[in-house]
């Protein structure tokens, strides 16, 4: 090597060095980014939300099998539902509908319970408690003709309801607030079946169950998930960003990461009927859950924390005036 070889190989180095020490300062400031924005995230303030007896009602449906209309295990579902309400609300009402895209004309039950001392106006939490007939998502094509557990699709969101109903009863809400479980949501797709069949139902015939309007209100689906992350569902920011907003600066105050500062996809859900009827309604749902619609939405999939987390921020909200 000559010596204009030395030079060219020592300023090769230098700026190899140089952009290394770039590199290593980028990443050093990096982590000392991400150490202060942990730094910022608020303390988790725990509320009453009893996250083992909301996930023993997960477990418990689970247990029944899938809850498909027109099976037993729906049956059975039905009664647990009815039976803890029973006790617990200040009026409860089912709405019966057909169902008649099945092999033969079924019927399906939206359940409302009414809980609340009536001061100020009335609000709605809803979720489905029905399940899916056909795992058409799975890997394996031989699972896609049968129906899925729906911990997470299904149970996640009448566990957390049926909490809340349990607290409610013991200290009731200032406002009123029903919890409407829709039955026949995700049928979509099997034989000439919809989405969201009992949720449309109940959406035209508002005024035959809500003896007042409600001033808004909250959907929750899919939020079992043990990884739970929950964007903006975007129909709920564009339809009623009010109280996409309130939910989340309760979930701020109370420091659940689980909900993120973030717009995610949209998502046709039972919420859009009660838009389109009217009621501000927002949709708070994890749609990023890698075994949706198959065999592998079970128990060991979704988790207590991500259940309290959802359960935390509701009851919070209704216990605003
Ligand atoms: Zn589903």
């Amino acid at each position: 090597m000559d010596t204009v070889g030395q030079a060219k190989e020592t300023a090769s180095m230098i700026r190899r060095s140089c952009v290394l020490f770039m590199l290593v300062s980028l990443l050093l400031l990096g982590c000392q980014q991400e150490s202060h924005n942990q730094k910022q995230l608020p303390t988790r303030v725990s509320g009453p939300f009893n996250a083992s007896r909301a996930f023993s009602h997960l477990v418990a449906q689970v247990n029944f099998g899938p809850r498909v209309p027109g099976t037993e295990a729906h049956r059975r579902c039905l009664d647990y539902i009815i039976h803890h309400l029973s006790s617990a609300a200040k009026s409860l009402q089912t709405q019966q509908f057909p169902i008649d895209c099945y092999d033969e004309p079924i019927k399906g039950t939206n359940i409302l319970a009414t809980f609340g001392n009536g001061a100020g106006e009335p609000i709605f939490y809803c979720c489905h408690w029905d399940t899916r007939p056909i795992a058409n998502k799975d890997p394996n094509p031989d699972n896609r003709y049968k129906p899925i557990p729906g911990a997470n699709d299904g149970a996640s969101g009448v566990a957390v309801l049926l909490e809340l109903a349990t607290l409610f009863h013991e200290k009731p809400p200032p406002r009123d607030v029903s919890l409407v479980f829709l039955d026949a949501e995700d049928s979509g797709d099997y034989r000439e079946c919809e989405f969201c069949i009992g949720s449309y139902y109940l959406a035209r015939n508002l005024d035959s169950v809500f003896s007042e309007r409600p001033s808004f209100g909250v959907l929750i689906d899919m939020i079992g998930d043990r990884d739970l992350s929950i964007p903006k569902e975007r129909y709920s920011v564009a339809l009623a960003p009010d109280v996409v907003n309130s939910v989340w600066a309760i979930a701020r105050r109370l420091g659940c990461s689980q909900f993120k500062d973030e717009i995610g996809p949209s998502v046709f859900d039972d919420h859009i009927w009660f838009n389109r009827a009217g009621v501000p309604t927002i949709d708070i749902i994890d749609f990023d859950y890698p075994v949706w619609h198959t065999l592998q939405d079970n128990v060991d999939h979704c988790s207590k924390e991500s259940l309290k987390a959802v359960g935390d921020v509701l009851y919070a909200l209704a216990s605003e005036k």
